[in-house]
C-alpha cells in the first residue's frame, strides 16, 4: 500500500500514469501556494477556497507538516478554530505530494464515516490534482477508506480494533481528549517508520491524560502579537480581556452594556483594542507562533490556540460565557467553568478540582415548619418530582430561588396516587411543575396520571446533551430536550374527546447527576435539607457512584453514574429537581452554542 511511486512506475505500470502526470515528487514549492491554487471547501458557506489569510495560525502548522524532519504536531485548539480546514488541506497534500498509508481517527466509527462522506470526499473531488488520482473502481471508494492506486486513506473511530491494524505513515488523531488510553496504541501503528508523522488536533482534556505527555514532548508554541502602541510581545492571556461589571439595581447582569465594554488591554502599556471584527482581524494579521523555552523531543511541536486568538469569535461572547460560568461556580456548579477552560481557553482541567465529598450536613430548619405550604424567602418556583415504582411512589418537593439556592420541603415514600395529589395540593405546587418519571416500564400509566392532573413527564436518557434553539434562534446543546407531547393511552381530553396530550422532556441523566453531586457537596445554605430528614433520604442520596462503563456501541470507556446496592429513588427525584430548575431558570441551564466548524467567518 505504501509503494514508493516514481515516474519509472508510471511508465512501466500504465494505471499509475494519471498519477504521475498529476504530481511532482518530491514537492519543492510552497505548500500554501499549492493549497491556494487547488483546494476548495464545497461545504463551507463563506470561505470556499483555501486562503492563507483565513486561519493564519494553520500556515506554520502546514509548513511544519511538510518538513521531512517533523514527527509529531499537536495543536491544542479551542472549538471553532477551523480545524477541519487543516485536516482536509493536509489530506490533499498527502495524496498529491507525500503519499503513504494514512489513518484519520475520530471519536467513533460513525463520526469517521460521516466525516469521510460529507467533508473529505467533496474536498478531494474538488481538488483537481487529487481528483485525477481518485480510483475509478467504485469499490475502492469505501465509506471508511479510499484505496488510491498509490496509497490508502482510511478513517475510523477511536476503538481497540482500529488501533491494532497494519502500519501507517500518517496518523491523525482528531479530538483525542475523548480517548486517553488509546493514543499510545494508535501511535504504535507507525511501527517506528522513519517517515512517520502524527498530527493531534483536539480541545483540552481532563487531567491526568495521555495528552499531557504528548504536549510536553513537543516544542511549545503560543499565538502572540506585538502591541500596536508599545511594541512588546503579548501572550494570549485571558486576563488581558477586560469588561465592566454592569448590573442593574436587582443585581442582574446587563449583557448589552457589559458586551459593549469588552476590550483587550495591553499588560505592558494599557493600550486598548476594541472588540470589533476589524480589530480582531488586524491582531490576527500581526500575530505569529512564538516558541517557549524548554526541552522537547526532536521533530515534535506543540501549539496552543485559545478562542480569544480566533478572529471570528467575538470576545464579548467569550466574556458572557465566562461571567455565567463564574456565577455557576459560586452555586457549586463547576461544569460551565470546566467547559469554558477546556473548549474555549483550550486549557486542561485538573480532575481533583471536582472530587465529591458525600458528607452531608443538614440546614437549620425542620421539615414540619414547611408543611403548611408557606413560601421561602425569595422563592421563585417550587417543584415536585416523583419516582414511580410497581406499587408505590417516591416524591421530593423543593423550593428554588432565582439565585439558584433551594430548600427541601418534603421527601418520602407515598403509597397512593390520591396521597400524592394531596401532598402536591398542600404544598401548593403548580400542576405543570409536578413532574413524574416516565423512564420506566410503567410509562403508559404515568402518561395517564400526567394527563389526569396536568403534570409533566420526564424521561432520563444516556445522552450527554440534546440539540435545542435558544431565544436568539441559535442552536445550542442543553441537558434537556425540546418540549414534546405524547398521547395518554386511555385518558381523553375533555375539550376534544380525543386522547389527552402529555407534555414531556428527555433529560441527560449523567451530566445532571454531576450537577446534583456538586450541589450535594456544597450543601447548606445553597442546597438545603432539614434536620429531621428521613434516614432513607441520606441513604438514597449516597446510592450512586461514578464508575467506568464500557459503551456497548463505541466500546469506549466512560464514567457513568451507576447504582450501588442501595435504593436510589430520592436521588433520582433530586436529579429531576435539578433539570427542571435548569429549564425554568432557577439554575443556569448549562446550554452551549453548537460550533459549526465550517462557518469560519462571521
Ligand atoms: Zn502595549
Amino acid at each position: 500500500m505504501d509503494a514508493t511511486v516514481t515516474t519509472d512506475a508510471a511508465t512501466t505500470r500504465p494505471r499509475l500514469a494519471g498519477f504521475a502526470r498529476g504530481i511532482h515528487l518530491p514537492f519543492q514549492g510552497d505548500p500554501l501556494d499549492w493549497l491556494e491554487e487547488h483546494v476548495q471547501f464545497p461545504h463551507s458557506a463563506r470561505s470556499t477556497r483555501f486562503t492563507r489569510q483565513q486561519g493564519p495560525w494553520w500556515n506554520d502548522v502546514i509548513a511544519q507538516f511538510s518538513n521531512p524532519r517533523t514527527r509529531q504536531i499537536y495543536v491544542r485548539a479551542c472549538t471553532g478554530a477551523g480545524k477541519s480546514t487543516l485536516l482536509e488541506a493536509l489530506s490533499t497534500l498527502i495524496v498529491a505530494h507525500d503519499p503513504g498509508p494514512s489513518l484519520f481517527v475520530t471519536q467513533t466509527d460513525q463520526t469517521a464515516v460521516d466525516w469521510m462522506e460529507q467533508r473529505l470526499l467533496p474536498v478531494l473531488h474538488g481538488c483537481q490534482p487529487v481528483a485525477a488520482l481518485m480510483p475509478s473502481n467504485r469499490f475502492k471508494v469505501r465509506k471508511d477508506a479510499i484505496i488510491f492506486p498509490h496509497m490508502a486513506l482510511m478513517a475510523g473511530g477511536a476503538n481497540v480494533s482500529n488501533a491494532q491494524e497494519k502500519s501507517v505513515k500518517h496518523l491523525f488523531l482528531d479530538e483525542a481528549w475523548t480517548y486517553s488510553n488509546l493514543i499510545g496504541q494508535f501511535k504504535a501503528r507507525h511501527h517506528d517508520r522513519f517517515d512517520r508523522k502524527t498530527v493531534i488536533v483536539s480541545q483540552a482534556h481532563e487531567e491526568p491524560h495521555q495528552l499531557d505527555d504528548e504536549w510536553d514532548a513537543g516544542k511549545r508554541h503560543y499565538w502572540a502579537f506585538d502591541c500596536a502602541a508599545c511594541g512588546q510581545l503579548i501572550k494570549p492571556d485571558w486576563t488581558n480581556y477586560k469588561y465592566d461589571e454592569v448590573k442593574n439595581e436587582h443585581g442582574e447582569w446587563q449583557w448589552g452594556a457589559l458586551s459593549a465594554s469588552v476590550r483587550h488591554v495591553c499588560p505592558h502599556c494599557e493600550h486598548e483594542t476594541p472588540d470589533t471584527t476589524q480589530a480582531r482581524r488586524a491582531l490576527a494579521d500581526r500575530s505569529r507562533w512564538v516558541a517557549e523555552d524548554g526541552d522537547a523531543m526532536e521533530g515534535h511541536v506543540s501549539y496552543w490556540l485559545p478562542a480569544q486568538c480566533v478572529w471570528w469569535i467575538k470576545w464579548a461572547d467569550l466574556v458572557i460565557s465566562w461571567v455565567r460560568a463564574n456565577d455557576a461556580k459560586h452555586l457549586g456548579l463547576l461544569e460551565p467553568l470546566k467547559d469554558f477552560k477546556m473548549k474555549k481557553l483550550a486549557q486542561p482541567w485538573p480532575k481533583e478540582l471536582e472530587l465529591p465529598s458525600v458528607e452531608m450536613e443538614a440546614a437549620d430548619y425542620n421539615a414540619a415548619d414547611m408543611e403548611d405550604g408557606r413560601a421561602i424567602t425569595d422563592e421563585m418556583i417550587r417543584l415536585m418530582t416523583i419516582d414511580v415504582q410497581q406499587d408505590h411512589y417516591w416524591a421530593v418537593i423543593r423550593a428554588w430561588t432565582n439565585s439558584g439556592t433551594s430548600r427541601l420541603l418534603y421527601c418520602g415514600r407515598v403509597l397512593t396516587l390520591d396521597k400524592l395529589r394531596e401532598i402536591q395540593t398542600r404544598y401548593k405546587v403548580a400542576d405543570k411543575k409536578t413532574c413524574m418519571d416516565a423512564g420506566n416500564s410503567f410509562h403508559g400509566v404515568v402518561y395517564d396520571r400526567c394527563a389526569q392532573y396536568g403534570w409533566t413527564a420526564l424521561i432520563g436518557r444516556g445522552e450527554d446533551w440534546f440539540s435545542s434553539k435558544n431565544k436568539q434562534g441559535r442552536t445550542v446543546r442543553r441537558l434537556f430536550s425540546k418540549p414534546d407531547y405524547v398521547p395518554a393511552p386511555t385518558t381523553k381530553s375533555k375539550q376534544t374527546g380525543r386522547s389527552a396530550m402529555v407534555l414531556f422532556f428527555h433529560w441527560a441523566s449523567d451530566p445532571v447527576k454531576d450537577v446534583l453531586a456538586r450541589l450535594r457537596t456544597i450543601g447548606s445554605p445553597t442546597w438545603e435539607f432539614p434536620h429531621d430528614v428521613p434516614r432513607e433520604y441520606l441513604l438514597h442520596l449516597n446510592s450512586e457512584r461514578k464508575r467506568d462503563v464500557v459503551d456497548k456501541i463505541t466500546k469506549r470507556t466512560r464514567k457513568r453514574w451507576t447504582k450501588t446496592h442501595r435504593p436510589n429513588h430520592l436521588w433520582d427525584c433530586e436529579a429531576m429537581q435539578v433539570v427542571v430548575a435548569m429549564m425554568l431558570g432557577a439554575l443556569p441551564d448549562l446550554s452551549e452554542d453548537v460550533v459549526d466548524e465550517s462557518a469560519v467567518t462571521e
